[in-house]
């Protein structure tokens, strides 16, 4: 496991993490992943932390309201958030990391048809 970085847009929002340096990602075709072309990697809660800019994290839910889309006040990245796939990760953005982990598998995810 390695530490790697990432950040919002703006840079208040800043954190750290332990991934594999070889991931799988996931793509999702969903009403709020598909705009955004988020490019999910899932890390344990435990292997995650914030270093700052807590306090710059805003939250919006839909549906049923499981998954908690987090993205900053200042610049309104979504660099991280609480997807409902997986209760005990988060879903970072890889495209906010820094220096990312390399992707050696893209899953793609129907959750236009799986999560409505
Ligand atoms: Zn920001």
């Amino acid at each position: 496991m390695k530490e790697y970085v990432g950040q919002c847009h703006c840079g208040g929002i800043n954190f750290r993490f332990y991934s594999e340096d070889s991931v799988e990602i996931w793509k999702c075709n969903c009403s709020i992943c598909e705009p955004l072309d988020y490019e999910h990697l899932f890390i344990k809660h435990d292997d995650f932390t914030i270093i700052n800019g807590e306090e710059l994290i805003s939250e919006y839910s839909f549906g049923t309201k499981k998954a908690k889309h987090l993205f900053c006040k200042n610049c309104g990245i979504k660099s991280f958030y609480q997807p409902r796939s997986h209760p005990d990760s988060y879903s970072i953005n890889l495209k906010c990391v820094k220096n990312p982990p390399e992707v050696t598998n893209i899953v793609y995810f129907d959750g236009k048809n799986k999560f409505t």
